[in-house]
Order: C-alpha cells, then structure tokens, then sequence
C-alpha cells in the first residue's frame, strides 16, 4: 500500500532533483539492550540503535532512536536541513531511549516527522507521549517547540519517507519489531532488527533447507539487497541457549542474505559483554567468509557504509 507524504505528515517541502550519488548508512549507536560506555567499548562503540540514512539533497533518515541519536542530534543542527524523516522498528528502550535528548525536537522551525509501528496516529503519538510524560522524563511532548508530526505504518506497507521509498516486514521479536527496506534511485538498504530466526535449529534455509513460508517472505524483501544490516546479537551457541529473547547470529543472517543475493551483510546490535577485542575477533571472522558476491562486516559507532 503506498499512501501519499500528504495524507501521513502534511506538506513535505521540495527538494531539488537528486542528483547521481550514494545511498549510504551511518552507524550511531550499534550495541543491543543496553549502553555500554566504557574502556572495553571505546573502539566498536557502546551506544544502542540509531542509523542515519542518507542521499544527497534528501533530507536525513533515521531509523531508531537509541542512546546514539544523541551525537546524531547535536551533528544534525550544524546541517543546512531544518526536517527529518525518524521511523522506530519497535518500543523497547534501547530504541527509543535517546528521543528526549535528540536535539532536532528541541529546536523551533525543525520538523521532525516520526513514524511508527501501530494503528493509528493517535497510537503512534500516544507510544511516545507515554515516555515523555514528565516522570519518565521531565518534557512533555505536548510543550516540544518543534514541529514533531506521528504517522502509523503496519508490516507490509510502503510509504514515502522525505524522498525515499520505505517497505516494512513484521520480524520475530517479543511484542513485535518492524524491519525495513529503503529504496533511492535503484539503491537499497535494509535494516533488519529486532530478530530471532524464522526457522528453528535444524531447519530452513540456515541448514540448507528450502527456505519455509516466513524465511521465503524475508528472502523476497532482501531480494538483490545493497546492504543488510542484520541483527546477529548472539554467535550460534549463544543464540541456542537463549531461543526466546527475539535475536539472531551471523550464520543465519548469512544464509538469508545469500539466498537473497544480497551484496553487503552488517552484523548489528552487538551484545553489550562483546568487549572490543572480542569485536576485532569477530569481526576478522565474519569478514573472511565475504567473498565474490557477499561482503560481511561489523557495524561500528561512527562509521558509515555505502550502498554501491
Ligand atoms: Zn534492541
Ligand atoms: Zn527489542
């Protein structure tokens, strides 16, 4: 279903026509569950989920608002644009943490419109009003001096987001997390978190199986992928004593994406006892089983990844 910026956030101001560039994805915040500053996570980065997604002339794209939005923000205001598209996968706190420190909504004249995973406006609104509600937080959404505008989005539809097209897919995740897929002049990108497996162990496309109903459906949305950032929480064993906590580990993220041919696979939402001498080692793991037609790395805090 595609339904016009119009009808979900009111007027979009125009941008000029794009011209040929890279789609590309920034990594603000990387690590899962919970913030991890310290010693241990000064290279690979201890904040929690924020991508900024971007394209020459468009507007920014955020997708969740983790601890990580927070340097997102502060960088934001020193930018020519005065809006910005953020859509959420899902309501837990390590996604949602750093919107009342995200400087955007505290600027008059800056537009910030938020999409959620819900049935109404008036839910998706009402998801964070519940957060900034003066005890959770001392702000009141209603007193924010920005122009901050709710739109519902529901698994499976398509919308316009600020000059990019957005697809959503439900994943497998406890109360539920939305994946997305961003489209721009023929490039892609695709944020997939939170997620367990679509199979159990032994079956599906991880064992080399045909894929079952769900994996074929996520296969189809990763189909001939740029770049898919994956929630690869857990290594195997990790993962098989902790089946119902809602996340993935690189070999299966791996299957999905070389059935999808996609082209770059970023193992994401790293646990938060993953120290950084264990990220350099995981991280040379996963880069030695890219080859020809799969690049595999590690998101890090800080840097960016282009589509082509
Ligand atoms: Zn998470
Ligand atoms: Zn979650």
């Amino acid at each position: 279903m595609l339904r016009a910026g119009l009808m979900r956030h009111g007027p979009v101001s125009a941008h000029p026509s794009l011209a040929k560039g890279n789609l590309e994805v920034r990594f603000w915040g990387v690590r899962g569950s919970i913030p991890t500053p310290g010693e241990h996570t000064r290279r690979w980065g201890g904040n929690t989920s924020c991508l900024e997604i971007r394209h020459e002339n468009l507007p920014p794209l955020v997708f969740d608002c983790g601890t990580g939005s927070r340097e997102l923000g502060v960088r934001l205001l020193g930018e020519k644009h005065r809006e910005l598209d953020l859509v959420f996968t899902h309501f837990h706190m390590d996604h949602v943490f750093g919107f009342p420190f995200f400087a955007p909504i505290y600027t008059p004249g800056y537009q910030v419109r938020v999409t959620i995973p819900a049935y109404s406006e008036e839910e998706a609104r009402e998801k964070i009003a519940r957060y900034l509600n003066g005890v959770y937080h001392p702000t009141r959404l209603r007193d924010l001096p920005s122009k901050v505008t709710f739109a519902a989005i529901r698994p499976g539809d398509s919308f316009p987001c600020g000059g990019f097209t957005v697809k959503g897919l439900l994943l497998n995740h406890p109360g539920g997390s939305v994946g997305y897929r961003v489209e721009v002049e023929g490039q892609s990108i695709a944020y997939m978190t939170d997620s367990a497996p679509f199979a159990r162990p032994g079956e599906g496309v991880a064992s080399g199986e045909a894929p079952n109903k769900r994996e074929a459906d996520v296969i189809e949305f990763l189909k001939d992928c740029d770049v898919v950032v994956y929630d690869t929480m857990y290594e195997l064993d990790e993962y098989l004593d902790r089946m119902t906590w809602g996340h993935s580990y690189p070999d299966y993220a791996l299957a999905l994406c070389r059935a999808a041919k996609a082209k770059h696979l970023v193992l994401f939402h790293h646990a938060p006892d993953a120290r950084d001498d264990q990220m350099d080692e995981r991280n040379a793991k996963w880069v030695a089983v890219s080859d020809a037609n799969l690049r595999v790395s590690c998101a890090r805090e800080g840097e960016a990844v282009k589509a082509r």
